[in-house]
């Protein structure tokens, strides 16, 4: 069998028009609008929740007669027996004649997968089933009890955001160094924002006690979202891109207009506006002074021969500079806090009256899979792969050539104020873009990031969380790195302390003229030979743009799972991994029957 990975073909019309649908919902999401993602709003309207705050809720409806009823609270799975931990799990409280649920596992509770779980239950309360809903469609059009149930599985060795993901800095925006809008890089961030709402949500209505979750298993390994890090998950006081040097404070300049029609919310400022909402920061002196060194590059023009590379050079000086992009309604993520929350969303949304009786949501820590024939995601109608730059810890996807991803490490620190010193971040400083970037998750607490190591492997993937920089050498010479080069743009960043030191591995899709696109796909080799195809699915590739790209990838995975169907993936995306070698399943000491 033929390894060479690929992305298919084109799909044909008909399917991607339907999927265009969606994305096209989500784009009519701005970022500077929390929510306005139509499809996912509803979800969080269906949960009985506004934006600003706990919605009042209505008496909650029983679903079905047989069940207890609740109390003013919900209390989820309360009246839903607990599921046990693989496939051969039955469906909870349903009635003869009920449907079968659809049972679905997921590995990987990183970005990729808990947005997957959130969407295939939010694709359920649509009726999975049935065509996708139409932008303005609200679930409570049809009846639950007609929908068939969800069962979504979520495996992962660690927990949440044990992987990459847990390292990640929030900075959320679409924008290349360069001002450019990266593909599809304007939905992506609505479609986030959307479950970022959802997430919140979800906070609020635990916090507030007018929601309650019976206790899961350990939600993330570093448990920094219980200790709560940052004092919320967005921290929402824009974001600023500070130009490093002229070239780029050109480009800023050029590309911002542009990607303010294409629907980016950055506006290009100059150095007077840098230093007034970002006080301390530094201005590089040609960014500061362009008229000084455009003398210099005229003196420099003056020595070209060619008539044609003066006038280049000539047009190139004259162009405007910006000290900055400044994006106002740039959003800092916690990432930890963020995915824990989601979770908690989706188990609130398998419970809620928007999805019909007997839908699950459970996650099962500690569980290391390492073939998808392992029994324990065997009799599942689907399998989702979204286990980042660890992938390759699955057996089937082992092989060389298989993925086409390129593994690269990065450190990040977290930085609190030194002992008793008031902490030189202002309160409403936005956060800064970059290389290294400083993404603030409170007042007191920022994440600078990020390190690029080449040559990472699975094995450094799955060792990603906080590391001893005493006892690691490559991580006491990552910190040193950020806090020097990170005070180079912010100099009070110097008096801070490293707190914490986290290591992750990014899984880097090839470049196509498109940019480094995300990989999403039907996994050859998983069929039952009844026609239906492979079982098997994989979402990653997720890259340096995880926060960007992760919403609208469950999307996607969620409806291409619903409908059995690849074609519904937007070509761009679209990959499928070929299950190269037989004997690896073997080797690996799975059981590899049917
Ligand atoms: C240092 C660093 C900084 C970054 N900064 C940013 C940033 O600022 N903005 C941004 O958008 N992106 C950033 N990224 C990229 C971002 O982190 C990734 O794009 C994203 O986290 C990938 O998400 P994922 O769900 O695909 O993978 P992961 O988050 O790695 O999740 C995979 C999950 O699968 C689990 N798993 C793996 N193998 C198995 C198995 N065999 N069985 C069971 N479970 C398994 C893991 O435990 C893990 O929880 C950064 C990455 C790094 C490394």
């Amino acid at each position: 069998m033929s390894g060479s990975p690929k992305r298919q073909s084109g799909p044909t019309a008909g399917t991607r028009g339907r999927a265009d649908v969606r994305a096209g919902a989500m784009a009519t999401a701005s970022a500077s609008a929390p929510v306005t993602c139509v499809t996912l709003l509803s979800a969080c309207e269906r949960l009985g929740a506004s934006r600003d705050g706990v919605a009042p809720r209505g008496p909650r409806v029983p679903r079905r007669h047989s069940k207890p009823d609740s109390s003013s609270s919900d209390v989820v799975g309360r009246h839903r027996r607990r599921a046990r931990s693989h496939a051969s799990v039955a469906s909870i409280d349903r009635a003869p004649g009920d449907p079968e649920p659809r049972k679905i596992a997921v590995i990987g509770a990183g970005f990729a997968g808990v947005a997957a779980a959130y969407h295939i239950l939010l694709r359920c309360a649509e009726g999975l089933d049935d065509p996708p809903a139409i932008a303005t469609a609200d679930a409570s059009a049809s009846p639950s009890s007609s929908r068939r149930p969800v069962e979504v599985h979520l495996f992962d060795e660690k927990g949440i955001a044990g992987g990459a993901s847990g390292v990640a800095a929030g900075l959320l925006h679409p924008y290349t160094p360069r001002g450019k809008i990266i593909w599809k890089g304007v939905d992506g961030v609505a479609a986030t924002l959307a479950l970022v709402a959802a997430a919140e949500d979800a906070e609020r209505r635990l916090d507030s006690g007018a929601a309650t979750l019976e206790d899961d298993e350990a939600t993330t390994t570093t448990s920094t979202a219980e200790r709560r890090r940052g004092e919320a998950i967005a921290w929402r006081k824009g974001t600023v891109r500070p130009a490093r040097n002229l070239k780029q404070a050109r480009d800023l300049a050029r590309f911002a207009p542009a990607s303010a029609t294409a629907g980016g919310e950055g506006v290009a400022i100059d150095c007077n506006r840098l230093r007034a909402i970002l006080p301390g920061v530094d201005v590089p002196e040609d960014v500061a002074n362009p008229i000084a060194f455009i003398e210099k590059e005229m003196e420099e023009m003056s020595k070209l021969n060619s008539a044609s590379e003066r006038r280049r050079a000539a047009e190139r000086s004259a162009s405007p500079a910006a000290a900055a992009l400044h994006i106002p309604e740039g959003v800092v993520l916690d990432s930890n806090r963020y995915l824990s929350a989601l979770w908690n969303a989706t188990r609130l949304l398998a419970a809620s009256d928007a999805t019909p009786a007997g839908c699950v949501a459970r996650l099962h820590v500690g569980e290391s899979i390492g073939s998808l024939r392992d029994e324990r995601v065997r009799g599942y109608d689907a399998v989702v792969v979204a286990c980042g730059g660890a992938a390759g810890s699955i057996a089937e996807l082992s092989s060389a050539g298989t993925l086409p991803t390129t593994l690269q490490g990065g450190h990040v620190v977290e930085l609190v104020p030194a002992a008793e010193r008031d902490s030189p971040w202002d309160e409403s400083s936005p956060g800064i873009l970059g290389a290294p970037y400083v993404a603030p998750l409170s007042a007191r607490r920022l994440l600078v990031g990020t390190t690029k190591e080449f040559g990472a492997t699975v094995e450094d993937a799955r060792r990603a969380g906080p590391v001893d920089p005493g006892a690691d050498s490559a991580a006491e010479t990552a910190a040193a790195e950020l806090v020097a080069k990170a005070s180079a743009t912010y100099p009070p960043i110097e008096a801070m302390d490293v707190d914490i030191v986290r290591y992750g591995v990014r899984a880097n899709p090839p470049r196509t003229p498109a940019g480094s696109l995300p990989l999403v796909g039907r996994i050859d080799g998983g069929g039952d030979g009844d026609g239906a195809g492979s079982r098997w699915w994989f979402v990653g590739g997720l890259g340096a743009r995880g926060l960007v790209y992760h919403a609208m990838l469950g999307a996607h995975i969620a409806e291409a799972v619903a409908r059995g169907d690849p074609d519904v993936i937007p070509e761009e995306l679209r990959f499928d991994p070929k299950v190269v070698d037989e004997s690896i399943v073997g080797s690996a000491g799975v059981d590899s029957g049917a």
